[in-house]
C-alpha cells in the first residue's frame, strides 16, 4: 500500500471517529461505525443517519442503498480499509458482512454492481450543458461529497454542473454517489465531471 492510500484512511477514519457515538439526527437512534461511514460517503458526514433514515431520504429501499454503498466501498482502499476497522471494534469478522445491519437471509444480491449507464462523451456536447462551474482541486472522499452535496442543493433543479476534481478516487466516489443520491451523472473525462442536479 502506497503511503498516499495510508493517508487517505487515516484522514477517513479521523471523520468517522469525530462523530462516533452521535445519534441518528433524524430518528436519534445510536448509530453504528458502518452508518457513520454511508452517511460520509453521501455527504452527510457532519450529520450522520441511521441506514434506515438516509435510505428514505433519498426515496431508497434501505437494503438496496446498503448494497450499493458496500459494492462502492469494495472498490476503494480508503473506505474498504476503515469498514473492516469498524466491523472489528463491533465484534463481528472482517471478511464477511456485519450483522448490525444485514440479517442472513438478505445477503443474496450483495456485490451486484447497479448498472452504470453513462452517457459517452461524444454522445453529448457537454459545454453546451454546463450552467455551473465548480473546481474541487484536490478535494477527496468524504470532503469532497460532502461539499459536492452543498453545491448540488443550491443548484435549481435540472442545472448542470461541469465538476473537476483531482482526486484519482473521484473516478468511483462521484458516479456512486450521483446514483445513491439521484442526481444524473452525465458524462465523465477525469478530472472533469458533468452532473445534472435532480429534479
Ligand atoms: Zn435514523
Ligand atoms: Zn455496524
Amino acid at each position: 500500500m502506497e503511503a498516499n492510500d495510508d493517508r487517505s484512511i487515516e484522514q477517513l477514519q479521523a471523520k468517522v471517529d469525530a462523530v462516533r457515538h452521535r445519534a441518528c439526527c433524524v430518528c436519534r437512534r445510536g448509530i453504528c461505525g458502518h452508518e457513520i461511514l454511508f452517511s460520509i460517503a453521501l455527504g452527510l458526514g457532519s450529520s450522520p443517519r441511521c441506514a434506515d433514515c438516509l435510505a428514505q431520504g433519498l426515496g431508497q429501499v434501505s437494503k438496496q442503498l446498503r448494497n450499493q454503498l458496500l459494492a462502492h466501498f469494495q472498490q476503494r482502499d480508503c473506505y474498504g480499509e476503515v469498514w473492516r476497522r469498524e466491523s472489528v471494534r463491533e465484534g463481528f469478522p472482517d471478511d464477511a458482512l456485519p450483522g448490525c445491519l444485514w440479517q442472513e437471509e438478505d445477503t443474496s444480491d450483495v456485490g451486484n454492481r447497479p448498472d452504470e449507464s453513462v452517457v459517452s462523451l461524444d454522445a453529448i456536447d457537454v459545454n453546451n450543458l454546463a450552467a455551473e462551474v465548480w473546481d474541487a482541486g484536490q478535494m477527496s472522499c468524504g470532503d469532497l461529497v460532502l461539499a459536492l452535496r452543498g453545491r448540488m442543493n443550491a443548484l435549481t433543479p435540472g442545472t448542470c454542473l461541469k465538476l473537476t476534481a483531482h482526486d484519482p478516487g473521484a473516478v468511483e466516489d462521484i458516479p456512486a454517489w450521483c446514483r445513491m443520491t439521484g442526481h444524473t451523472f452525465l458524462a465523465q473525462d477525469h478530472p472533469h465531471y458533468w452532473i445534472q442536479r435532480k429534479e
